[in-house]
């Protein structure tokens, strides 16, 4: 085997970015902003909501992977996202029970459960019980907070094991 290829570069000026680290994160509004892109910090740390209809996530279809883009943290794989036709990104499952954190959202008047990154604790959104089988939870998320990776050139390794043919 070479040297290991790093698929998603560290963030430019995001030095705690990474895919691969899960070590938890505890940094305070003022430092996240400091190395946050604006829009990002605004619905991650300010839990703020993107305008529905404007991800590029929303209709895309890509097989890959979702991650955090506060921190890099892994939280959706792309089979799991489905068109829920309400606006936003939406998965049914994250990609692993660590990925995220549930927190009770009461503000607005409603009764919900706030997603949060398990990793950086950044606000992704809200899950709703009226996604389809099989746990019938729709992951409602902010496309802003939102990374993806093609699975591409994860296949083609495995797929190619032992062939050096890149082309
Ligand atoms: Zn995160």
């Amino acid at each position: 085997m070479d040297t290991k290829k790093t698929h998603v570069p560290a963030k430019e000026g995001n030095p705690v970015y990474s895919n691969t680290d899960t070590s938890k994160l505890a940094l305070t509004d003022d430092e996240w902003k400091k190395i946050l892109p604006q829009d990002v910090f605004y619905i991650a740390r300010m839990k703020g909501t993107e305008r529905p209809w404007t991800s590029k996530f929303e209709k895309f279809k890509e097989t890959g992977t979702y991650y955090c883009a506060a921190c890099g943290n892994a939280l959706f794989k792309s089979d799991t996202k489905f068109e829920s036709g309400c606006g936003w990104p939406s998965f049914y499952e994250p990609i692993s029970k660590e990925s995220i954190i549930y927190t009770p959202d009461n503000t607005q008047g409603m009764k919900r459960t706030e997603v949060q990154c398990g990793r950086c604790k950044a606000h992704l959104g809200h899950v709703f019980e009226d996604g389809p089988p099989p746990t019938g939870l729709r992951y409602c998320i902010n496309g802003v907070v939102l990374d993806f990776e093609k699975a591409k050139e994860a296949e083609k390794k495995f797929n190619n094991k032992g062939s050096n043919d890149n082309n």
